[in-house]
C-alpha cells in the first residue's frame, strides 16, 4: 500500500498520455506560444505498462488516463488495450472530439465510465472557450455514449462572466437524459489568467440552480472529489468540485504520472519525481514512489488556502493544466 504522512492510502493514479490537444481550452493552456512535447521524451506504451504495473503492484485500483487530450495519442487504444489487462477500473478523461473512433476499443477495454469536458451548450462560446469548431461532435459523441450505455460525466469549468449563466441549462439536460454534471471550480495554473473575481464558487453554482429548482444532496462517497445533488425527477445528477471553496483533501487518494514521467504527489504538488528515467537506468521505482508520497503536503500541495484573495498567481510553482493531466 502506498500511504502518506496523514495516512491517506493512495490507490488511484491518474496517467497523461500527452500534453498535445486539438482544442486550445484558455484556461488550460498557458498564454505564451506553447511546444507539445516531443514524442521521444514522452512515456513509451509498454513504458506506460510497465510503470503502471509496478504501480497496480502497489495496491493501486483504479487508472485514469488524461493529458492533454489522450485520444489524439497514435497509439491510444494499444496503451488502452495494454492497461485494460491489469486488475484496476481503467476509465479516460477526454475532450470528447475522438471519442466515435473508439466505441470498439472502450468495449473491449471493459470501460463502463467516462468524464467527457464540455463548458458550454452554445456553439459560439465552444469556439470562444476552445478556439475550435468542435461542438456539435462533441454533443453527439456524448450521446453516442450514452446510446452504447457508458455513464457519462460532463465536466464544466465555471467562469463568472463566461459561462455562469448556462448553469440552469446544465441541470435541466439531466431532467431526460442521465448525464452527471460536474461544474468545476476554476482553478488557477501557470500561465492561465487565473483571478478569484472568475471563480464561480460551489455555494454560488448551488443557489444559482436552488433558484430554479428543489435540489436533493446525494451521499458523498470515499474519495468523492465532488459534491452531488440531484433534482428530484431527474434522471442525471448534478455536483460541483469545490477545489478552491472547500477542497477535498482530507481522503484525497490521488497520484499523477505526467506524459513525461513525472509523478506528482498532487495536482498543486511543487516537487516532481522523474520516474521515467529512473525507469529507464534500470532503477527500483518502488521506493521512488513511496517517497514521493510521503512527502505529500496535507492540502494544496502547500500552495494556498481557501482564501483565495490571497492567491499570487505569480508565485504559484506548477506546470500548466494541460502539462499536468487533469
Ligand atoms: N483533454 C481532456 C479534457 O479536456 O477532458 C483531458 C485533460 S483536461 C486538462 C482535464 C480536465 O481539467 C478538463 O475537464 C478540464 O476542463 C479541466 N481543467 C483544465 N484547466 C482547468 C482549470 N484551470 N480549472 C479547472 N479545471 C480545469
Ligand atoms: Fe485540451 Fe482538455 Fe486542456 Fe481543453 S481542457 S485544452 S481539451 S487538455
Amino acid at each position: 500500500m502506498i500511504i502518506d504522512g496523514f495516512s491517506r492510502v493512495h490507490d488511484y493514479l491518474r496517467i497523461s498520455l500527452t500534453d498535445n490537444c486539438n482544442l486550445r481550452c484558455f484556461y488550460c493552456m498557458p498564454e505564451e506560444e506553447y511546444t507539445f512535447t516531443p514524442a521521444s521524451k514522452l512515456m513509451q506504451a509498454d513504458e506506460i505498462e510497465s510503470i503502471a504495473k509496478i504501480f497496480v503492484a502497489q495496491g493501486v485500483k483504479k487508472i485514469r488516463l488524461t493529458g492533454g487530450e489522450p485520444l489524439v495519442r497514435k497509439d491510444a487504444a494499444d496503451i488502452i488495450e495494454r492497461l485494460s489487462k491489469f486488475p484496476v477500473k481503467l476509465t479516460i478523461t477526454t475532450n470528447g472530439t475522438r471519442l466515435h473512433e473508439f466505441v470498439d476499443v472502450i468495449k473491449k477495454a471493459g470501460i463502463t465510465s467516462l468524464n467527457i469536458s464540455l463548458d458550454t451548450l452554445q456553439k459560439d462560446r465552444f469556439m470562444l472557450m476552445t478556439r475550435r469548431d468542435q461542438f456539435d461532435r462533441v454533443r453527439s459523441n456524448i450521446d453516442l455514449m450514452l446510446s452504447e450505455g457508458i455513464n457519462v460525466r460532463v465536466n464544466a469549468v465555471v467562469m463568472k462572466g463566461l459561462n455562469d449563466h448556462e448553469i440552469s441549462d446544465f441541470v435541466a439536460w439531466t431532467k431526460e437524459q442521465p448525464v452527471h454534471i460536474r461544474f468545476i471550480e476554476f482553478m488557477p495554473f501557470s500561465g492561465n489568467r487565473w483571478d478569484s473575481a472568475k471563480v464561480m464558487t460551489w455555494q454560488e453554482i448551488l443557489s444559482r440552480v436552488s433558484d430554479e429548482y428543489d435540489v436533493l444532496p446525494l451521499d458523498r462517497e470515499k474519495h468523492d472529489t465532488a459534491k452531488k445533488y440531484i433534482v428530484p425527477g431527474h434522471q442525471g445528477t448534478f455536483a460541483v468540485i469545490s477545489t478552491m471553496s472547500a477542497p477535498f483533501c482530507g481522503d484525497c487518494n490521488r497520484m499523477r504520472l505526467t506524459a513525461d514521467g513525472k509523478m506528482k504527489n498532487c495536482l498543486f504538488s511543487t516537487s516532481e519525481t522523474d520516474l521515467l528515467t529512473a525507469f529507464r537506468n534500470g532503477e527500483d521505482l518502488v521506493p521512488l514512489i513511496h517517497q514521493s508520497i510521503r512527502d505529500k503536503k496535507k492540502a494544496l500541495g502547500g500552495q494556498f488556502t481557501t482564501d483565495m484573495g490571497k492567491i499570487e498567481t505569480s508565485k504559484l510553482e506548477n506546470r500548466s493544466m494541460i502539462t499536468i493531466g487533469g
